[in-house]
């Protein structure tokens, strides 16, 4: 705080607690510091800012990736794995305040457990003691980190009824040269071997890509677009890069014009756009099981989400014939119409 003498008053993720007696001592000028000596995750009880029937939890925090572009180790710090009964318990507990959707996640969820005991990673066990708690009905995992993904993890990822046959696995590129440039792990050429395991087994797949790299060439981003042909992702998420201050790639030379960037997301984007149509124009006719979300009353419909939809990034599906349902209730739908984001279904039980 010495540094900053601006600030009137610090509050650590793990103390949010103690927000209004910061806010108090922080009035009467004491510049007060609640750090809970490096805490990193919190003790306090939950406050949920998601719909009730449905949470996110944090299962690690911080990273020992060094992508050459990410700030997030900077700031968070090195990976940390909370503990795997706190973790339970907080489920547990939210499951007993009515939430039936649980979402793991952390900067790296694949790694968890990496610092624990004898340093396997214990996703699996985590997916399958979680899935395992009354009133669960759905779990989920994102941000998984692609060399991490292993055959345990998706083993457990299809054996588990509850658990969503889902993974968001952020790849940022296929050329071997910006990879490692990115410092990322894994070649072109492994990452091409897991994405295809995952199809072989049925598994959706998000992914996010960075465009406009420092240094990246149009034959590197052409190579980009033959992957995203050929690998047929469910779902895709772009970012033109963007310089973080204190990394690596900030200081890389050959920055690319912004208007390049922008001219390459857009022609990207363009191309998922008419994958994920194709995609969902498949579901047409198949049922499945949608949570409710909630009710827009600009459109005037429910809308709700399949274990195929994650909360907030993936599309919705829209419910057509029903006025009366309840968000956080578990229906029957059979899919009737698709666009590139969403989907339209009727309830059919
Ligand atoms: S991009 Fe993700 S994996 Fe890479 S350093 Fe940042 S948080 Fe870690």
């Amino acid at each position: 705080m010495s540094e900053i003498p601006e600030i009137d008053g610090l509050l650590g993720v793990a103390e949010y607690a103690r927000l209004f007696d910061m806010i108090e001592a922080a009035d009467r000028g004491a510049r007060p510091c609640y750090t809970a000596n490096g805490a990193r995750f919190l003790r306090a009880p939950r406050v949920l800012t998601t719909p009730g029937h449905s949470a996110y939890v944090k299962i690690s925090d911080g990273c020992d990736n060094r992508c050459t572009y990410c700030a997030i180790p900077l700031i968070r710090g090195g990976y940390a794995s909370r503990p795997f009964d706190d973790i339970v318990d907080e489920c547990r507990r939210l499951a007993e305040g009515g939430v039936t959707e649980i979402t793991l996640i952390a900067q790296d969820t694949s790694r968890y457990g990496c610092d624990l005991g004898d340093g396997h990673y214990q996703l699996p066990e985590l997916l399958e003691a979680v899935s395992a708690i009354e009133g669960v009905h759905w779990v989920r995992v994102l941000y998984c980190y692609p060399d991490s993904t292993d055959d345990r993890l998706l083993d457990a990822i299809q054996r588990l009824p509850k658990v969503a046959p889902y993974l968001d696995l952020p790849l940022q590129h296929i050329d071997d040269d910006l990879l490692k440039r990115m410092n990322r792990r894994g070649s072109a050429e492994w990452i091409k071997s897991r994405v295809a395991e995952c199809h072989r087994r049925g598994i959706v797949l998000r992914t996010t890509m960075i465009v406009g790299f420092p240094g990246e060439t149009d034959a590197q981003f052409e190579t980009l677009l033959d992957f995203v042909k050929e690998a047929r992702f469910d779902r895709l998420g772009a970012f033109t890069y963007s310089a973080e201050e204190g990394t690596a790639a900030a200081a890389m030379p050959d920055q690319v014009d912004e208007d390049v960037k922008r001219a390459r997301l857009d022609q990207l984007m363009m191309l998922q756009q008419g994958i994920s149509m194709e995609i969902n124009a498949a579901r047409v006719g198949s049922a499945c099981e949608v949570l409710v979300d909630g009710f827009d009353a600009e459109v005037g419909r429910f809308y709700g989400r399949s274990l195929l939809e994650a909360p907030e990034s993936d599309g919705c599906i829209w419910l057509t014939n029903k006025q009366d349902l309840t968000p956080g209730e578990y229906v029957n739908v059979r899919i009737t119409a698709a666009d590139a984001y969403d989907l339209e279904g009727e309830i059919i039980d």
